[in-house]
């Protein structure tokens, strides 16, 4: 018998006896490459699997390749890295590409886009049918419903369909919220007594991307005018996207009328990413930063931080920061497990990533804001100003490279971070207040 086939045999019977989520992770990548004198050398895509394969796995692969081959066999884990690139598990593009021009209007992020965002094992569906709304928006697929744990990309496809379809009809009148903010702007035009003008701008859109809809659940009023908003754009055909942190059947509190509204159209969810996709962002980032990361490293951190892919960009950014102030460079397996698991007896340096952090809180105090919202999307007068003099004081004070403090504040750009910079330094020649600001800042600190 071939080695294909016979690997294909003891993999099946490897399906049986495993969990499919096992499976699919450790035994399916595997080849076997070799079997000679009764020792078979098993190929996996990276030392991780190998690793555990050789631990935990071994007696099940013995078992299943001896009884295939009748015979008492030594098995041999090897990594010999996959075939299929990482950039294979993107969509078409290249990775980075720079954002398309958006509608300020819309809401959306610049970049939330499909070039930016990985598809894996976790997420593919939820992308081939996003991609089924694009072709078809208002039809089929209305309401398009998403929903996955948090920080899994419900709101970066969703924005990503909205930047498609707009690429596709820059005229469409498409707008991204979070259901707070919907409740919110009822509440005022409640209060302002201009409920007519809040209807008008709802149901005048053509295209909705409705953030986190579980907010609604179980405040009455706004659910009532969501579910005529939701009607009035529904029934003639306008698309509507929708994220939740559960399936409408599993949020409490939420209208019946609205929850099988909800289920009308496709529902799909985004679970926690897979190891191969969690490799392929950390590939991605470090490529667009232009980082210098060993590939075992990178497989590290990818075995390391399993959650979700927000937590991921986190450790990930966290690691690149602690690295670029150890004048690191690339960024080695040694590094990543001292990072994940520092000695005990080697005291911790009070590290500049600490320091970074305690600038951000620092000046998310004196400011009155959330630290969420300093590091955050939101472009409010009062949280651009903040971000700017926290920005110049992670340049001044600790040194930090632009790029990683546009990572720090909320993924910006290197030129957005240098613009703050600019106009701090312009405002500390000129004006008084800021020089006492920054003063009072440098002493807090
Ligand atoms: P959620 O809305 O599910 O809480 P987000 O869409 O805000 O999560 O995603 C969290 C972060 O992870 C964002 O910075 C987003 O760009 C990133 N992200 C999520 N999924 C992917 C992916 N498949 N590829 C690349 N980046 C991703
Ligand atoms: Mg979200």
């Amino acid at each position: 018998m071939d080695l294909d086939r016979l690997w294909k045999n003891t993999q099946d019977e490897l399906a049986i006896v495993l969990a499919p989520q096992v499976y699919k992770t450790f035994v399916s990548p595997t080849h076997l490459i070799a079997l000679q004198d009764h020792t078979a050398t098993i190929a996996c895509p990276y030392s991780y699997i190998a690793q555990q394969n050789h631990q935990r796995y071994h007696s099940f692969f013995k078992n299943a390749l001896d009884r295939q081959t009748k015979s008492q066999n030594t098995l041999h884990f090897v990594v010999q890295p996959p075939v299929k690139s990482l950039e294979d598990l993107a969509p078409a593009g290249p990775l980075f590409s720079s954002p398309p021009s958006i509608q300020p209007s819309s809401h959306l992020y610049p970049h939330f886009t499909f070039a930016n965002f990985i598809v894996g094992n976790t997420n593919n569906f939820a992308y081939a049918a996003s991609q089924g709304i694009i072709s078809h928006p208002g039809t089929t697929y209305n309401p398009f419903f998403i929903w996955g744990g948090v920080g899994v990309g419900k709101t970066h496809l969703m924005q990503a369909v909205g930047h498609e379809l707009l690429l596709k009809n820059p005229s469409l009148k498409l707008r991204y919220f979070p259901a707070e903010t919907f409740g919110n702007e009822l509440v005022n035009a409640l209060k302002t007594k201009n409920i007519s003008r809040f209807k008008e701008k709802y149901r005048s859109l053509d295209c909705i991307l409705v953030d986190d809809v579980q907010f609604i659940a179980g405040k009455e009023y706004i659910q009532e005018e969501f579910f005529h908003t939701f009607n009035a754009l529904h029934l003639s055909g306008r698309q509507i996207i929708l994220t939740s942190d559960r399936r409408p059947s599993n949020i409490d509190n939420l209208d019946d009328r609205l929850a099988s509204r909800f289920l009308g159209g496709l529902t799909v969810d985004i679970q926690p990413p897979d190891y191969e996709t969690r490799l392929a962002i950390i590939h991605q980032i470090t490529r667009r930063l232009q980082i210098d990361l060993d590939p075992e490293a990178a497989n590290l951190i990818a075995q390391n931080v399993t959650t979700n892919v927000r937590d991921l960009q986190g450790q990930l950014q966290a690691i690149i920061v602690r690295s670029q102030t150890q004048k690191i460079s690339p960024i080695n397996t040694d590094f990543v497990r001292h990072f994940f698991h520092p000695p005990s007896y080697i005291p911790l340096l009070k590290s500049d990533k600490l320091t970074s952090r305690h600038i951000i809180a620092t000046c998310a105090k004196f400011f009155n804001v959330k630290t969420g919202d300093l590091v955050g999307h939101s472009r409010k007068k009062e949280l651009t100003l903040a971000r700017h003099y926290t920005a110049y004081l992670l340049l001044t004070e600790i040194n930090l490279p632009l790029k990683t403090v546009g990572l720090l504040l909320g993924n910006r750009d290197h030129t957005s971070i240098m613009h703050a910079r600019d106009k701090i330094q312009q405002l500390l020649s000129t004006n008084p207040p800021c020089q006492q600001l920054i003063h009072q800042l440098k002493q807090l600190l």
